[in-house]
């Protein structure tokens, strides 16, 4: 295991050594919301439209070869990085959004019916909860929710008690962008793959903390976004499994997804290009592929190592604060303080933090069903990423004290 030299790490990032308003530093704790990019990142795009550009897989020319190669080259590397049997089971998308949108289109629209139901946990982002409230009402089928309890745990026996011959699909984040809770995937994989129910996981806040083999989860679809993991926004990734995305009508129509078109009848692409309609997010993919590259080079275990101690000290360090409560005490969490303090409003506290450099999320981070679970109108979100530091930390802690000395 390499050792993780964070001054360096941070000598890689461009925005983060910027001084904000009157020359502050900028203290940025927003990456559950997006991460900040490495010039590799930057530069790789830069590099793309400067030397490559072109349309792919249509070209017999040069330049539509080169920006094909490397659109390949992208996907075997996310699919490497994720431990997928094949590169065509990678779907390049928009994100994570539309990975859950495919998937409920295309698989959900086939094989849910009148009376189905869809498992759910009650940490869902918006975005793998109301995709599968259009299919739900679409097809008369509905959601069953499993709940969470204070400390923002899954109650897995109330998700195995929900798994019934009407489950289509358990549905379920592999950790919560609002209280960092890792879930036991794998184990409810295994309990769902029982009952030969197939599972989705949302991996967007989970791909960049842990190292993800969906081969060894043995999940069915996995999705993320490439902005939140070091890449550029407006590219993300659906994993499936062959046999499920083979056996998927297709999403979009259009070219590209095609083999054979006449007016009478088409004949689809074979993966990964029959759900990849159209011409894709090229500069985004190849970005996507350099964050890959970036973060297998950093080593990805040696990354959580460092941000599981940060995560121990910042958790520690902000009991200091008068009032504050910590939203999301799971055994099992990463990168994510969630908190309210006593007296304060969450947005009061947001605008203050921002005040003095320190960017943090408020509100209730597209989760309001878990917000309602845990009474609450909102929090204030800190999330950490490989380039903070302990220092940052302090200054957050210190803040917060002024925050709390202001406002009460
Ligand atoms: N799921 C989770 C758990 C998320 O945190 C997010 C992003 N906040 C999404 C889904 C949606 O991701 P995107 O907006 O990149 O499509």
């Amino acid at each position: 295991q390499t050792t993780f030299d964070v001054a360096r790490v941070r000598a890689d990032f461009p925005a983060l050594h910027q001084r904000i308003y009157d020359g502050r530093p900028l203290v940025y704790l927003d990456n559950a919301a997006t991460t900040q990019k490495p010039q590799v990142v930057i530069e790789r795009i830069r590099d793309f439209y400067m030397r490559e550009n072109a349309n792919i897989h249509r070209g017999v020319h040069y330049l539509s070869q080169l920006a094909s190669d490397a659109y390949d080259e992208a996907r075997r590397l996310v699919a490497d990085f994720i431990g997928a049997p094949d590169p065509s089971q990678v779907i390049f998308t928009r994100g994570t959004t539309e990975s859950i949108n495919l998937v409920a289109a295309t698989y959900g629209r086939r094989h849910v019916g009148e009376g189905d139901e869809i498992v759910l946990s009650a940490m869902e982002h918006h975005s793998n909860i109301v995709p599968w409230q259009l299919l739900c009402e679409e097809k008369g089928a509905r959601l069953r929710v499993v709940p969470v309890d204070e400390r923002g745990v899954l109650d897995l026996e109330a998700l195995e008690r929900s798994l019934t011959e009407r489950t289509r699909l358990v549905a379920i984040a592999h950790v919560s962008n609002a209280l960092g809770t890792v879930n036991p995937v794998r184990e409810i994989i295994r309990m769902a793959h029982a009952r030969g129910i197939p599972v989705l996981v949302d991996g967007a806040q989970a791909i960049q903390h842990l190292e993800v083999n969906v081969a060894e989860l043995d999940c069915d679809f996995y999705c993320f976004s490439g902005h939140k993991m070091y890449g550029p926004t407006g590219i993300g990734i659906l994993y499936g499994k062959a046999e499920l995305l083979e056996a998927m009508p297709p999403y979009q129509g259009g070219g590209d997804m095609i083999e054979r078109v006449t007016f009478e009848r088409t004949t689809f692409n074979r993966l990964p290009y029959k759900f990849e309609a159209g011409t894709p997010h090229i500069a985004g993919a190849i970005g996507l592929g350099a964050a890959v590259a970036y973060l297998n080079g950093l080593g990805r275990a040696a990354v959580a190592h460092y941000e599981d101690e940060l995560l121990r000290y910042a958790t520690e360090r902000l009991q200091d604060v008068p009032g504050l409560r910590l939203i999301g005490t799971a055994p099992h969490k990463v990168s994510v303080l969630s908190f309210v303090i006593d007296g304060v409003h969450p947005y009061d506290a947001g605008t203050l933090l921002d005040q003095m450099g320190i960017a943090v999320r408020t509100g209730h981070h597209c989760a309001q069903p878990l917000m309602d679970r845990l009474g609450l109108p909102g929090t204030i979100r800190a999330s950490l990423a490989l380039y903070n530091t302990r220092e940052e930390i302090d200054a957050l802690v210190e803040a917060l004290h002024r925050v709390v000395r202001m406002l009460r």
